[in-house]
């Protein structure tokens, strides 16, 4: 019988599942069964995103967090696939920063070339999930939403594609209950421009608070006030941002913080982080971890250290994201089909073991970035996925923090070289604080498309500032 292969989730680490075991087939392996349960109606995951908060058409949870607005955090050089690149995709230079909607499309069109879709269940939900461990077998009990029928699957091997920026973690404050503005959790943030004019409070200090800020500043916000728990993060702020410790009480509109200080604000954004969650897997398949380089208990990652026959994929905190999620797919497809073996346990809990010292032991972000980049390199080598250029894109990943320590808000406006091809990347006709369109037409056809000759204008005269440059 063959090998029965379940995937939950088709976000980029699904795809990613999809797309390695596709690249064997290509080169004459005889592939598993393979089924891929997707929840939503399309493929993408947090780049498959809408207005939607709360709870999507079928009634499920919404799972993406983007919004509006949205452009790459990082260059995407760092992000390329190594066997379908940029240039490939767009058939000419774009930008390194590009919006939501570009990067979407570019997931899309690797899978979307290979005849992959037939394998995923779109629609259907995994609700739950047993091990037989005489059998070894998983029973993957799904709801097909859109019928309203539950099934079961059986699968002997399981991969977990779920992602973990989806389920908030919400903390409670003290008065928040009577604050008479808007509260919200990064989540259900869809766009800025309504706290346009407003005095807005995020409390949190990592990649959310710091975009939803600088997001609200461009879409013209009174000000912009971030509350921090661990530390600043000591951008150069525009003028009207500033940064505080943590908030210790609400008073109406009134919030206190920690230092003594008092702020009066319009709405408040919990960029308080995520949960892992996996409400369809059992306490004893379950990852419980906060978002780190190298979550416990996952040989290389990847491996459910006391169930081999467990995959999670894309389950650490992400410097790279699609060429990680890649290494680890190719990973776990070849254990699945046998050409690697696995260590036996001992073995496997001591590598985890020295990649968790190593991990404690990290001083800054510099040393986080060589370190899951070390993470890739040592995965790459195990597999035939095409190896690149490590190195340069973790040298990427540092000029990418001093642009930002330089700029807040223009490092989206750094153009670099691709590592895959060698192509510079393209200046963007817009300068990302003067964008107020991320559609992938308007982002690909350029400021001649607009129609509102204001913009163009202004456009005109950015595109001048960049030349300059
Ligand atoms: C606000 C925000 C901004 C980000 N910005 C960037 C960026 O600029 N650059 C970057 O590289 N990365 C960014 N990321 C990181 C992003 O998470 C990854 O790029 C990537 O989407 C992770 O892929 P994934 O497949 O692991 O998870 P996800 O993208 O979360 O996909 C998981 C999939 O699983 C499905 N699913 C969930 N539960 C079930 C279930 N029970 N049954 C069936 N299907 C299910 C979901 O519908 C979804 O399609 C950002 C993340 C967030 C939240």
């Amino acid at each position: 019988m063959k090998l029965r292969v379940g995937i939950i989730g088709a976000g980029p680490s699904g795809m990613a599942q999809l797309r390695a075991f596709e690249s064997a087939r290509q080169l004459g392996a005889d592939i598993p069964e393979i089924v891929c349960f997707e929840k939503q109606s399309d493929w993408g995951g947090q780049w498959n995103s809408s207005w939607r908060t709360g709870l999507d058409a079928a009634g499920e949870p919404v799972h993406s967090s983007m919004y509006r607005h949205l452009w790459s955090n990082g260059p995407k050089e760092c992000l390329e696939f190594a066997d379908y690149t940029f240039d490939e995709h767009f058939g000419r230079p774009i930008s390194s920063y590009p919006p939501r909607e570009v990067l979407f499309d570019y997931i899309k069109g690797r899978v979307e070339k290979s005849d992959v879709r037939k394998y995923v269940r779109f629609n259907t939900t995994a609700r739950w999930v047993s091990y037989n461990e005489q059998t070894q077998e998983f029973t993957v009990t799904v709801e097909d939403l859109a019928a309203q029928k539950t099934e079961t699957h059986v699968f002997d091997k399981l991969v977990v594609s779920v992602g973990h920026f989806s389920v908030p973690h919400v903390p409670q404050f003290d008065g928040i209950n009577s604050f008479p503005g808007e509260v919200l959790h990064a989540h259900d943030f869809r766009g800025a421009e309504r706290f346009a004019g407003k005095d807005l409070l995020l409390i949190g200090s990592s990649y959310s608070a710091e975009d939803i800020g600088m997001q609200s500043h461009k879409m013209g916000a009174k000000s912009v006030t971030f509350s921090y728990r661990s530390g600043p993060m000591g951008f150069d702020w525009p003028e009207s941002a500033v940064e505080r410790p943590l908030v210790t009480r609400f008073e109406g509109r009134t919030a206190h913080f920690s230092d003594g200080t008092t702020g009066e604000f319009d709405a408040v954004v919990l960029c308080t982080g995520y949960q892992h969650k996996y409400p369809f897997l059992p306490a004893e398949l379950s990852l419980k971890s906060k978002n780190v380089l190298y979550p416990g208990n996952l040989y290389k990652g990847v491996i459910w250290q006391d169930n081999t026959n467990l995959f999670y994929l894309g389950a650490q905190d992400q410097y790279y994201t699609f060429n990680m999620f890649d290494a680890q797919a190719w990973f776990a497809r070849d254990v699945m089909l046998g050409r690697i073996e696995l260590p036996a346990a001992e073995e496997r809990a001591a590598d985890i073991q020295v990649w968790l010292e190593r991990q404690d032991a990290l001083p800054d972000h510099d040393a986080e970035a060589d370190y899951q980049t070390d993470y890739l390199r040592e995965l790459i080598a195990l597999t035939d996925y095409p190896e690149f250029d490590l190195d340069t894109v973790s040298a990427l990943f540092k000029q990418w923090m001093k642009d930002k320590e330089d700029d807040i808000l223009g490092y989206r406006d750094n153009i670099h070289r691709s590592v895959m091809t060698g192509t510079m990347a393209a200046r963007h006709h817009t300068r990302w604080i003067n964008a107020m369109d991320d559609s992938l037409q308007r982002y690909l056809n350029g400021p001649s498309q607009d129609v509102d000759t204001g913009a163009l204008t202004a456009l005109t005269r950015d595109d001048e500032q960049i030349a300059a440059k």
